[in-house]
């Protein structure tokens, strides 16, 4: 354990850090504060490295210059270590998983469980303030979740987002036995996750990617129930429909936002079915006319990440066994830089996994 104490109440631990947004990272040795009124000191075991973190590094999520130097990171699991003044709902000793969003808990949606819906929101975990590429994190202790006993540190790494995430999208999208789900983007970490959860409720599942590795890496970790379709070949929307007794897909969830795919997908489209965006790309736009929603009774869904009780759930789902959590690579605070720069070069595919 190279954590020691220092001074009154302050920890020194290793960290990955960004000096600016869009710029490079390096791990360093920095300070943790005793954690204030409200927070919890966390001991991290194991914290997702994602396109999602990768895009929070780009200044996708702020770029504000204020909230830098910043340390990345929010799918993570960990020990509570010590709490702050007036924090009942967890103690020392308790392991848990951590929610990305910060909320406010006091708004309308805060109180019904919408989390992800919160009016006060105040941002994200590794944004605005430090995540958990480090061996030790403060953090607000109303994002601490439970994570159950049978559950590894790794899967509450792979729930906090990778495995919740799929799960807000396939109860928006209502999946059910009587689905064909279309998963675009299929090999990242939402969508290997995303398609054996669609399984899971008995869908056909039909997952688009772009390369053979990135195919072949669905075909090995998804049940036979997933199909690897080839988003690249021709006529992808008559192929769709082939897939699909002719019907076409009747739930597609696009976690990419490549146009031209999602315009095949729409064109595929079974009657009554809805499109599920994760797109967070500031400049991608989709406007097919405003018929073809009423001639197919069509819906288009945003989804936001996932409520608080989702993410316990997925946690759930993979202690039981029921979804295979999928992590490829598993890396120390000295490769977390470089594996960033392969995720930013689209070299990588599937979840990978810093174990500090
Ligand atoms: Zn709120």
């Amino acid at each position: 354990m190279r954590t020691f104490r220092i001074g009154r109440g302050v920890t020194q631990t290793d960290a990955v850090v960004l000096e600016e947004w869009d710029g490079d990272l390096t791990t360093d040795r920095i300070d943790v504060p005793e954690p204030g009124s409200g927070e919890a000191l966390v001991d991290v075991r194991a914290c997702g490295v994602t396109r999602t973190i990768e895009n929070a590094i780009r200044g996708g999520l702020s770029d504000d210059p204020a909230l830098t130097p910043r340390v990345p990171g929010h799918e993570f699991a960990g020990v509570v270590e010590a709490v702050g003044p007036g924090v009942d709902a967890v103690e020392p000793g308790d392991r848990v998983l951590c929610y990305f969003y910060l909320t406010c808990g006091a708004c309308d949606a805060c109180r019904r469980g919408d989390t992800a819906r919160c009016t006060d929101f105040s941002g994200w975990l590794g944004v605005h303030r430090d995540g958990a590429y480090a061996e030790r994190t403060v953090v607000p202790a109303a994002n601490l979740l439970p994570l159950p006993d049978e559950a590894s540190f790794e899967m509450g790494a792979v729930a906090a987002d990778g495995l919740a995430t799929p799960l807000h999208v396939c109860d928006r999208a209502a999946v059910d036995d009587t689905d064909t789900v279309l998963v675009v983007g299929a090999a990242g970490r939402v969508g290997v996750h995303l398609s054996q959860l669609a399984a899971l409720r008995g869908a056909r599942v039909l997952a688009a990617d772009v390369d053979s590795d990135r195919l072949a890496h669905v075909d090995e970790v998804t049940p036979d129930a997933v199909t690897p379709v080839d988003a690249r070949e021709d006529d992808l929307a008559a192929r769709l429909r082939d897939r699909s007794d002719g019907a076409g897909p009747s739930v597609v969830v696009d976690t990419v936002g490549d146009l031209e795919t999602l315009s095949a997908a729409w064109e595929a489209l079974a009657m009554g079915g809805r499109v599920v965006s994760l797109t967070t790309h500031h400049d991608r736009r989709f406007d097919p006319p405003m018929k073809e929603f009423v001639v197919k009774e069509a819906s288009f869904l945003g989804s936001r990440y996932a409520t608080k009780d989702e993410v316990v759930r997925a946690a759930r789902l993979l202690a039981d066994g029921r979804v295979d959590p999928v992590v490829t690579d598993r890396v120390s605070l000295d490769e977390v830089p470089a594996l960033h720069e392969c995720i930013r070069r689209g070299d990588h595919h599937g979840m990978a996994v810093l174990r500090p």
